[in-house]
């Protein structure tokens, strides 16, 4: 059920359920969020992904860390970018996270089961978009998406 929806209001929506989240953490957040950005999606499917990739980022930063998180607009393109200064992720973790059920730090495998950027991955492919990551260890990590604007 693709139906038009407005990324930009779903998703200032979805980042401020964390409000109390990062303050309780005492993470800061920065945003850059172009307004009235639209992508042909299914706003319940989309609203999984920026969950998953929101609940990580304040997952794996230590407190005094900072989370970004950026909505762009090129010309066909919406552009995600969610930033932190955790613990960064191995190229052996990077190469298997995308996977059902696979957890690289198993010691926040409380919160979560696995399947959270697995289920990301099946619904940015089915939206013929792109996701990917890149990351230092020990410095943080930033996920980036892209998905067709409506
Ligand atoms: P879960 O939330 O249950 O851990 P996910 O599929 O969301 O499952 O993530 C899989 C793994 O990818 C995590 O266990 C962790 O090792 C790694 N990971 C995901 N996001 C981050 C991040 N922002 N920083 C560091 N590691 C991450």
């Amino acid at each position: 059920s693709a139906c038009l929806s407005v990324a930009s209001s779903d998703f200032c929506e979805c980042l401020l359920q964390y409000e109390n989240v990062w303050e309780k953490a005492n993470i800061e957040i920065e945003t850059d969020i172009a307004e009235d950005v639209k992508v042909k999606a299914d706003a319940e499917l989309l609203g999984h992904v920026w969950n998953n990739l929101f609940s990580n980022a304040f997952k794996f930063t230590p407190s005094g860390g900072t989370v970004t998180v950026s909505l762009t607009a090129t010309d066909h393109h919406a552009i995600v970018k969610v930033t932190d200064t955790g613990c960064g992720i191995t190229p052996e973790v990077g190469a298997h996270m995308f996977e059902k059920f696979y957890q690289g730090d198993t010691s926040h495998s409380v919160q979560g089961n696995g399947l959270g950027l697995a289920l990301v991955k099946r619904v940015i492919d089915i939206m013929q978009g792109e996701i990917g990551v890149e990351s230092a260890v020990g410095k943080g990590s930033t996920f980036t998406v892209r998905i067709r604007r409506a």
